[in-house]
């Protein structure tokens, strides 16, 4: 009996022990074999929602010291280029950016000829036609950025896919630039204007080929006549154009400098032009309604540098960074909401319903027939 009662004591002793003991940690081998963190593919890493909002900040939750060379691909106007670059560089004084000035359709080949060893990270700028292109011939990387959340129009100013491969930065519409000096051709009011008699040699654009402002109104045109009108009205509008320029926004200055009486820009190009240049110049727009762009951004398939390209790309999407424009005169419509459009009345303009998709997967075979049907004819003579 004493030795049964010692044996029970002995028990009870063990159990209370046992009780007030500190838990042992888990052995990695308790862990139930599904636990077990074999392989882990990269959808079994933890979401960051997962994390309790009480666990202390990990390492890699602290803000990122970006640092190295970001290579920009630039659409917009030099000034613009260069302010950006500065502005950047004083975000995050570890990154040089390096960046070249193409107009949109330069651009575009450019990637596409890089596309084996792309030498740019991120495309800032131009209408979002060539960012349809692109992401057509597959050389963009789908990214989205948190900033997407703030687009004014999701449906319209950013691709929906649900990989999306390009983001709108800006909004522009065409407009026409007349010189004031002259007194014998007044500010068209209509695409009719423009290919009367009285305008031949008088009107300088760029050619649609290496210029997104000048594809804007090309296709703009193909959309409000129809393909088989609105090429037989580009015929005659070539026939009566005097400069054709590289980059879009070139005409203003020949306008101005009174080499060409009208050009074919974009709206805030124009005012540029008369704001700022102080250029003799009127803005008029075409009754029937005028194309626009949304002008876009988009990251390099395989570019060499994708982090820096992403801070970038977030960078663009903000309000704030967007009001920069005006800084360098740039004096688009914005993307972003709470962002504050230098000119506001720019879009206040009848616009045409601009079918991007349509001009997007169309512009290499609409280049391309324009090219060789109707500019070398018009070249030649
Ligand atoms: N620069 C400015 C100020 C623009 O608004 C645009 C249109 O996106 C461009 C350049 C496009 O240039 P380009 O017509 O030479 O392709």
């Amino acid at each position: 009996m004493r030795s049964k009662l010692l044996v029970l004591l002995a028990l009870v002793a063990l159990v209370i022990v046992a009780a007030c003991a500190p838990a042992p940690a888990p052995a990695v081998t308790a862990a139930p074999p599904t636990a077990a963190p074999a392989a882990p593919k990269p959808t079994d890493a933890p979401k960051p929602t997962a994390v309790p909002p009480t666990a202390a900040p990990k390492p890699t939750e602290a803000p990122k010291v970006l640092k190295g060379e970001l290579n920009l691909l630039c659409t917009p106007q030099q000034v613009w280029c260069e302010g950006m670059k500065k502005e950047f560089e004083a975000k995050y004084p570890g990154v040089t950016v390096n960046f070249i000035r193409l107009s949109s359709g330069e651009a575009l080949t450019r990637i596409r000829n890089e596309k084996a060893n792309p030498q740019f990270d991120i495309w800032w700028g131009g209408p979002i036609d060539s960012f349809i292109a692109a992401k057509a011939e597959g050389l963009l990387e789908p990214y989205k950025s948190p900033g997407q959340a703030n687009i004014i129009d999701p449906k319209l100013m950013m691709d929906n896919d649900p990989n999306p491969q390009w983001v709108g930065i800006y909004v522009g519409s065409i407009g026409f630039a007349t010189n004031t000096k002259q007194t014998a051709i007044k500010p068209p009011t209509s695409y009719e204007d423009l290919i009367k008699p009285e305008m031949k040699g008088q009107i300088a654009i760029a050619h649609p080929a290496s210029s997104g402002t000048s594809y804007t109104f090309m296709c703009s045109i193909l959309q409000i006549k129809g393909e088989k009108d609105g090429w037989e009205y580009m015929k005659k509008f070539a026939s009566n154009v005097l400069i054709w320029t590289k980059s879009g926004a070139a005409p203003g200055n020949n306008v101005g400098l009174g080499e060409a009486s009208v050009g074919v820009v974009f709206s805030h190009d124009i005012v540029k032009n008369i704001d700022v240049d102080k250029f003799p110049m009127a803005l008029s727009f075409p009754s029937e309604g005028t194309g626009y762009e949304i002008g876009g951004m988009g990251l390099i398939k395989g570019a060499k540098n994708p982090e820096l390209a992403k801070a970038w790309y977030d960078w663009a999407l903000e309000a704030k960074t967007q009001e920069l424009g005006k800084k360098y005169t740039a004096y688009q419509g914005l993307t972003i909401k709470g962002a504050q459009p230098p000119k506001p009345e720019l879009l206040q303009v009848k616009l045409i319903n601009y079918n991007f998709d349509y001009c997007g997967k169309n512009k290499t075979a609409f280049v391309d027939k324009f090219s060789n049907e109707i500019a070398a004819a018009a070249l030649a003579k």
